[in-house]
């Protein structure tokens, strides 16, 4: 099995993480490995410097929830000598600004198992999807690569509406998936 990529165990704040997106071209990028996943297919071509990826020290709280991934078209909303020194930020941790970036908390990957890894990074590849266009046409850039859109989850909805009214397409459909076998099965 190809080994998951593990983060330091000694890092700062953020550390850039190129190993995750070999990893990804290795496994469930590879059309030839078990993982492989089309579904992410609008991202095969993009380079390391364009979807890149990053641990971060540890996760966050936000709205009462525990952060352990990010996915993130970073932009930005300053101009000047804050913009300049935004973008210094990201030249200096990924080498340039990316056009996707997903964070990792090194902190839970250390610990999860390879499923949970696996599981993880995904759940923050479907965040990107390839973006259509004003007549709902799959949308490219001018170097032929599809450009890149961000979505919610499948699935918003609180367990109690659920418990009280039952749920919504979305819901019967991911009731559904669980109800069937997953196609993966990772052991650690
Ligand atoms: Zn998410």
């Amino acid at each position: 099995m190809i080994k998951r990529p593990m983060p330091p165990e000694d890092m700062p704040m953020f550390v850039a993480a190129p190993e995750i997106y070999e990893w990804l071209h290795d496994t469930i990028f590879n059309p030839d490995h078990a993982w492989y996943n089309a579904d992410h297919e609008h991202v095969f071509d993009y380079q390391v410097n364009e979807l890149a990826f990053m641990w971060a020290h540890s996760g966050f709280d936000k709205a009462g929830k525990r952060v352990i991934g990010q996915c993130e078209k970073p932009m930005f909303m300053a101009g000047g000598w804050k913009r300049e020194r935004q973008i210094m930020w990201f030249e200096d941790m990924l080498g340039e600004v990316p056009d996707m970036l997903i964070t990792l908390d090194a902190q839970y990957c250390r610990e999860c198992s390879y499923s949970d890894f696996a599981a993880l990074v995904e759940h923050e590849l479907y965040h990107i999807v390839h973006k259509l266009d004003n007549y709902g046409a799959p949308s490219f850039r001018s170097d032929g690569k599809p450009r890149l859109d961000l979505v919610s989850h499948d699935v918003e909805e609180f367990n109690g509406v659920v418990r009280r009214y039952g749920g919504d397409e979305a819901v019967m459909k991911m009731t559904d998936l669980q109800n069937q076998e997953p196609e993966l099965k990772i052991d650690d």
